[in-house]
């Protein structure tokens, strides 16, 4: 099964990810994890993608299909995998296309999930995550079973992202009206697209998705 999470940010791509990766058990590829992870571990990429991440505009084509396309060839991307936050411009569409072509295989479905600009502001201020397993929660919508301790791997610790504040999340909207929202036109001609309410409760969104990847 091969998906693609498309919406603005905090529309619930990552959160409706997780999910599908514990049901279907197939990798979430969140170019956003993997950018971060390079920024914290001060790799090259991680040094010319932190200052446009923390002003929350995009990193150029090039190092994000660099990296899909080296992640995607890994053994466990064999039966499938979730795009979360890739791709983001037409040029990494297209990219996209021709590194399944090259492996033989397609997409089944882009899935976009769709949340008024007002929502998607209110969600970012409170979302955080796991340090340690990356499990997402949020101050009011989603908080942990036991306050202050992980439902899933029992940490106490966790940590919020330096773009998630107001000014940044601004900016952030803009590159996905101006270079992602296309994208919707791309993968509606093209028969993939399917567009569900993300205003919806988390639970009724994940049975929403559950639906569409049962019926493939
Ligand atoms: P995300 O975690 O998906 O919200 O991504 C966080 C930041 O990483 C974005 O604001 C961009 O700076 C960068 N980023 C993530 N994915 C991409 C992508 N596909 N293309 C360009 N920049 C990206």
């Amino acid at each position: 099964m091969r998906l693609i999470l498309l919406g603005p940010p905090g529309a619930g791509k990552g959160t409706q990810a997780q999910r599908i990766v514990e049901k279907y058990g197939i990798p979430q590829l969140s170019t956003g994890d993997m950018l971060r992870a390079a920024v914290a571990a001060q790799t090259e990429i991680g040094k010319q993608a932190k200052a446009l991440m923390d002003a929350g505009k995009l990193v150029s084509d090039d190092v994000v299909i660099g990296i899909v396309s080296e992640r995607i060839d890994a053994d466990d991307c064999a039966k499938g995998f979730i795009l979360d936050g890739f791709p983001r411009t037409l040029a990494q569409a297209d990219a996209t296309e021709a590194m399944l072509a090259r492996k033989g295989v397609s997409l089944d479905k882009v899935i976009e999930i769709r949340v008024e600009d007002e929502v998607l502001a209110q969600r970012i201020a409170g979302r955080y995550t796991c340090a340690n397993c990356g499990t997402g929660y949020h101050d009011t919508n989603l908080k942990p079973k036991v306050e202050g301790v992980c439902d899933k791997c029992g940490s106490t610790e966790f940590k919020r992202r330096p773009d998630d504040n107001a000014e940044t999340v601004m900016t952030r909207l803009q590159a996905y009206y101006k270079e992602t929202s296309p994208l919707i036109g791309y993968y509606y001609a093209k028969g993939k697209l399917v567009s569900i309410d993300g205003m919806a409760a988390i639970e009724d969104v994940t049975a929403e998705i559950d639906k569409i990847l049962s019926s493939l």
